[in-house]
């Protein structure tokens, strides 16, 4: 016989019980309390409806403790990224290096100088510390700090076109991610778009015929996500630094990525390093901390000195500053790049983007043994891929990788793909051709055997 409206115990009998009593000593009296209720509305609910054959008290017990555990699981969580795209934006781009951990800890723990010059005993400035070890590494005069690149580059055009006409080339007119518009930024910072060129080709004549009393900034764009290929024309940096030089107008180039090191010397598609960039000529330089540099979320601009101080002083950069932590992780980031030679093991996006090949193939093997148990009803083999770099950094290149491949119906793989994401640490794969495809590059062997453990709970 179905229960009945009778059947539900009260809230105090079942605080008597022994195994609620220890849920209490884990969860604490009042959350436990909620739970409860919580749980019997949905008993009630459902045997309204008659919905609900059996009701046991053990199954009471375990139905609260799993909404104890669902309430009290935080939102925010590690996953699993084997999507083949590493510096992904939806799954928090770069991982951070072991020191800059260490560094932001360290930061969280206890009280710094983050603006405070310890030598003379007076008030500072937190892009202090970033100065020396930005000029050393990019040789720009001096730099400053906001949120992201986006910031960035909203800080610099309200900063320098702020009622004045920037120039840009109809070619470089990007939008990256959906939210980030150029146009849109542009007027949001107060500044007027002037386009010039067409989608394809633009001229240095194009930016020259396009200055007036009124140009505050010409502006150049990395095409971060995209390639404009066949019949095209576009004004190189250099080509851009002149023009500015010779009209006495302020140059910026919204580099979207940018690297510190050539990655060629790591064997990877490179593109010009930013200390390349600034010797072109460009007065200011705007990029990422946790794209192709492996670090945090921030958007750091470097550039000549009279201009960044120009930057520093609007209002805006007190609402755009980065936190302490923000500052101890960039400052540990950028101090790695100081020996290349370790480089490519201290910095983890270094590291992954360079994992041998067959490196990669070896993991693929073990955790493939483990799937074809797991998942007997499907066929699942070893294929060469691709990984993508991600964020817009060098998008037409990729870096050759090895995958687990998982063929089924369809019907299995989209249960499977749900499963997956269930699981305590969630796996995000690629889905391809009516495949499940999981790229090992990020499963280093260290993390196999947690990974393997994971894979356990698989339904
Ligand atoms: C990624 C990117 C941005 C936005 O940078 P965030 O750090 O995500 O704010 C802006 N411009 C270009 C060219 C980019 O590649």
């Amino acid at each position: 016989m179905s229960p009945n409206l009778q059947n539900i115990p009260s809230v105090d009998k079942l605080l008597n019980l022994d195994p609620i009593n220890q849920l209490i000593q884990i969860y604490g009296r009042s959350l436990t309390i909620d739970c409860i209720r919580i749980q019997l509305d949905i008993y009630r609910k459902k045997i309204i409806q008659d919905q609900i054959n059996l009701l046991s008290m053990d199954k009471i017990i375990d139905d609260i403790r799993d909404v104890l555990i669902k309430q009290t699981s935080p939102s925010f969580k590690q996953v699993y990224n084997l999507t083949g795209t590493i510096l992904h934006t939806n799954l928090g781009r770069a991982i951070l290096p072991e020191k800059a951990i260490q560094a932001v800890v360290n930061a969280m723990k206890n009280p710094s100088n983050l603006e405070y010059e310890i030598e003379n005993g007076k008030r500072g400035d937190r892009d202090v510390h970033l100065r020396d070890i930005v000029q050393k590494l990019t040789s720009a005069e001096d730099v400053t700090v906001v949120n992201n690149n986006a910031a960035a580059v909203f800080l610099c055009l309200n900063t320098l076109g702020l009622k004045k006409e920037v120039i840009v080339s109809r070619g470089e007119l990007i939008e990256i991610g959906g939210s980030f518009r150029l146009p849109d930024i542009m007027k949001r910072a107060g500044s007027k778009l002037v386009e010039v060129g067409t989608t394809n080709r633009t001229h240095r004549v194009d930016y020259e015929t396009a200055i007036t009393k009124q140009t505050g900034l010409l502006l150049k764009a990395h095409t971060s996500n995209y390639l404009i290929e066949g019949f095209t024309k576009s004004v190189s940096v250099e080509e851009l630094a002149s023009i500015g030089q010779k009209f006495n107008i302020p140059t910026m180039y919204d580099l979207g990525s940018g690297s510190l090191v050539n990655f060629k010397n790591f064997g990877l598609p490179s593109e010009p390093t930013i200390s390349e960039i600034l010797k072109q000529g460009v007065d200011i330089v705007t990029f990422s901390g946790d794209k192709l540099l492996g670090s945090t979320q921030a958007g750091i601009i470097v550039g000549k000195k009279e201009w960044i101080q120009k930057i520093k002083k609007n209002p805006l950069k007190r609402i755009l500053r980065v936190g302490k932590m923000t500052i101890a992780c960039l400052e540990s980031t950028l101090r790695l790049y100081l020996n290349p030679d370790t480089l490519s093991q201290e910095l983890p996006t270094l590291k992954i983007f360079t994992r041998p090949k067959e490196d990669i193939f070896q993991t693929c093997i073990k955790i493939k043994n483990h799937l074809d148990n797991k998942l007997s009803h499907c066929t699942i083999s070893i294929i060469e891929s691709n990984t993508e770099i991600g964020s817009g950094s060098l998008p037409s290149q990729t870096i050759p990788t090895f995958c687990i491949k998982i063929e089924s119906t369809q019907k299995s793989l989209t249960k499977i793909e749900n499963s997956l994401r269930k699981l305590p640490i969630p796996i995000i794969a690629r889905m391809e051709n009516k495949s499940i495809l999981f790229d090992m590059r990020m499963i280093f062997a260290d993390e196999e055997s947690i990974f393997i453990e994971n894979l356990n709970f698989l339904e």
